[in-house]
């Protein structure tokens, strides 16, 4: 036989995942189809691919996407203290092949970050440098550290300049409690470097320190002065957090501001975290306001790991611990939670599920300007692959305000491929399902 001959008999392909429902919204494909792949890329999209010779995965009866992209995550693990999770188990164990931490690593440890973090993981990690060169240590709890005098914006512009293959923005906040110390000044720092580097900032909104004593900060004001700042691009997160100091006042109206934001091209991401209220993402998508990308921000104060969780407490008692009352230890900052519950809780919240697709996508790989390498499934990109089973009966499901909205329809992750390798999404992180029932 001749190697033309021997070829017949193969279909060239190393995997083949069978029969599920692809749904790729950056190439509008939303049908049941095959994923061919090759030497770890997409080699080929479409019905009943010839599969001889490869590794064939079942994905009958699922949902197949382009890999899950968690635009916020914390994954600088034992660096952050607790706040910090495992990359893997958060990343491909949980359905999800790339992570983007949030401002866990600054221009003083970023390369701890990438040799400890990003090359040991098998889930592709980026980064949002942290404006301040102390990084995301303890989820920000000293809260002196995060001043203008903390922030050096030559650090910043030479280690995003220096890490662009993994930099891909800059995190920092707008928030009561800074902004009762120091105005927008950190933020303009931020600005300033994102300028430089023609990279988006990420704004934290909603609170997360203390006020300064004797100080009185209007909530809903800060957006007036974060807005102007911003540039397209830019992202605005947490808009649906309980804190009034977000997008929805405590009257329960949006902020004007929001939407001249949205005008002038800044993105919105859930950042679903442990302040998440189904009333005022409600009220945000009732106003027509739709978020751009997802992202779960999972770490290791929201999210319960092994035997009771590791929700922090006890360093401090000067009322900085205050955030997360005792009370508060089991439910809900530790009330398991997922990427793919905020998935979920948008399906609940009647947004469609191509949409919520490409919020975890091909809006991310937009938002972090990967798009020519991740969040779709064309032929040549990475073989990165999410597969979820939609379990469809009356499920309820509980916000950080206690309040409780029904689901028909909950988004649970199977197993997911990161460059043509599967792995079973088997995170003791992920929540359970059944916990769910009505
Ligand atoms: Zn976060």
């Amino acid at each position: 036989m001749t190697e033309s001959q021997v070829t017949v008999f193969n279909s060239g392909y190393d995997t083949v995942v069978r029969g599920g429902r692809v749904i790729d919204p950056a190439n509008r494909i939303d049908a049941v189809c095959d994923v061919a792949i090759r030497n770890g890329v997409i080699a080929a999209v479409g019905p009943d691919l010839d599969a001889t010779g490869a590794k064939i995965i079942d994905a009958a009866g699922l949902v197949v996407t382009p890999g899950l992209i968690d635009t916020h995550a914390h994954v600088y693990e034992h660096v952050s203290g607790d706040f910090g999770l495992n990359p893997d188990l958060v990343g491909v164990r949980s359905g999800v092949t790339t992570v983007v931490d949030q401002g866990g690593p600054s221009a003083l440890t970023f390369d701890g970050f990438r040799k400890y973090i990003v090359e040991a993981a098998d889930t592709r990690v980026l980064a949002f440098v942290s404006a301040y060169l102390a990084g995301g240590l303890l989820g920000h709890r000293y809260v002196d550290l995060y001043g203008p005098t903390g922030i050096n914006v030559a650090a910043i512009v030479k280690t995003a300049e220096e890490n662009a293959d993994l930099v891909r923005g800059i995190k920092a906040h707008a928030e009561p409690g800074g902004y009762s110390r120091w105005g927008m000044a950190s933020l303009k720092l931020a600005k300033e470097a994102s300028r430089e580097v023609k990279l988006p900032v990420y704004v934290h909104l909603g609170t997360l320190w203390p006020e300064l004593e004797g100080t009185e900060v209007d909530a809903i004001k800060i957006i007036d002065e974060v807005v102007p700042l911003l540039d397209p691009g830019d992202i605005l997160a947490h808009p649906f957090t309980k804190f009034p100091s977000g997008f929805v006042a405590t009257d329960g109206s949006i902020h004007p501001l929001v939407r001249e934001a949205l005008a002038r091209g800044v993105r919105i991401d859930v950042g679903r975290g442990a302040h998440f209220s189904a009333t005022n993402a409600r009220r945000v998508l009732d106003a027509g306001i739709m978020p751009f990308t997802l992202g779960a921000d999972l770490h290791g104060y929201n999210i319960r790991i092994g035997d009771g969780g590791r929700a922090y407490r006890g360093m401090f008692s000067d009322g900085a611990d205050s955030l997360i009352a005792d009370d508060e230890r089991a439910s809900p900052f530790s009330r398991p939670y997922s990427l793919q519950h905020a998935m979920t809780e948008l399906l609940a919240l009647g947004v469609g599920l191509p949409e919520v697709v490409r919020m975890a996508t091909s809006n991310a790989a937009v938002m972090i300007g990967f798009e020519a390498e991740m969040g779709a499934l064309s032929i040549g990109m990475p073989a990165d692959l999410s597969v979820m089973r939609l379990i469809d009966g009356d499920w309820t499901l509980i916000d950080s305000e206690q309040v409780k909205f029904p689901a028909h329809t909950i988004v649970h992750p199977e197993f997911s491929l990161r460059a043509g390798k599967q792995y079973l999404a088997d995170s003791p992180l992920l929540p359970e399902f059944a916990a769910m029932a009505a």
